[in-house]
């Protein structure tokens, strides 16, 4: 029987009103969110979380950790609270740190990447704020599946059927980052990564003040994609994003 459940790694916290104009100054705790899928044959993670300490990032990991201060808690890494080596597949939504922060537990997993993925490991820019410290030296070589095209439409939104069976397709979410992208998971929930940094603050970009609209990748895409998900979400899809409150820190999210 398949099941989505989710996974709190690690969190940080960050001022809402210094994302916002006209948001009142709220420091919220935005939780890195790893989402895992399993059907009794796959079992496959959509992104990785905080990674444990020391980051080994040098000048722009201390950066990193001052504008977006850490913290994670004993024993809630994701290569803490699953056993790596029943892990399939990670799918990654983009490179950010708080994503990529795991990916060295899982060496033998299959990784899934979209080509602006893979174009951003190529030649990061420096706004990308991509530490490849974080990433493994097997990275470069570990077992791919880039996602080139969306051949399909999910709900209004480019989609890949990543095993040909709809269990789960990857959408093309642009904005946030280069290549970034979303798992539609059995046509009903809808992890959107960083399309939006809380469910409750989707489809308000053109609020967005001008350093984090800075940051981001493509803020135009960024606010097309926000109502394309508002639409998908209103035809009956559940939307999840990465950094979405669970005070729980484990959730089973959705079953068949
Ligand atoms: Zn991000």
């Amino acid at each position: 029987m398949p099941e989505l459940r989710y996974h709190r790694c690690g969190e940080t916290r960050h001022d809402v009103g210094a994302l916002l104009r006209g948001a009142p100054r709220e420091r919220r705790v935005f939780p890195a969110g790893v989402f895992r899928y399993d059907d009794g044959e796959r079992r496959v993670l959509v992104d990785t979380g905080y990674p444990p300490r020391p980051w080994g990032t040098g000048a722009s990991g201390w950066a990193y950790r001052r504008l977006l201060p850490p913290r994670v808690r004993d024993g809630e890494t994701v290569g803490e609270q699953l056993d790596p080596a029943t892990v399939t597949h990670v799918v990654l939504t983009h490179l950010h740190p708080d994503h990529i922060g795991g990916v060295r537990f899982f060496p033998h997993a299959v990784f899934v990447l979209s080509a602006g993925l893979v174009e951003t490991l190529r030649g990061p820019r420096l706004k990308e704020a991509v530490l490849r410290g974080l990433l493994p030296p097997w990275f470069e070589n570990a077992q791919r599946i880039v996602v080139d095209r969306f051949e399909g439409e999910a709900h209004g939104l480019p989609s890949h059927d990543l095993f040909g069976d709809g269990a789960l397709c990857i959408v093309d979410l642009p904005g946030h980052a280069r290549g970034h992208v979303g798992v539609l998971v059995h046509d009903r929930v809808l992890l959107a990564g960083d399309a939006a940094w809380n469910r409750d603050l989707l489809g308000q970009e053109q609020r967005m003040r001008a350093l984090p609209r800075s940051i981001g990748h493509d803020h135009a895409a960024q606010a097309r994609t926000a109502q394309r998900l508002l639409a998908a979400e209103a035809a009956g899809v559940r939307l999840r994003f990465a950094h979405d409150p669970h005070p729980e820190g484990v959730d089973l999210l959705w079953a068949d």
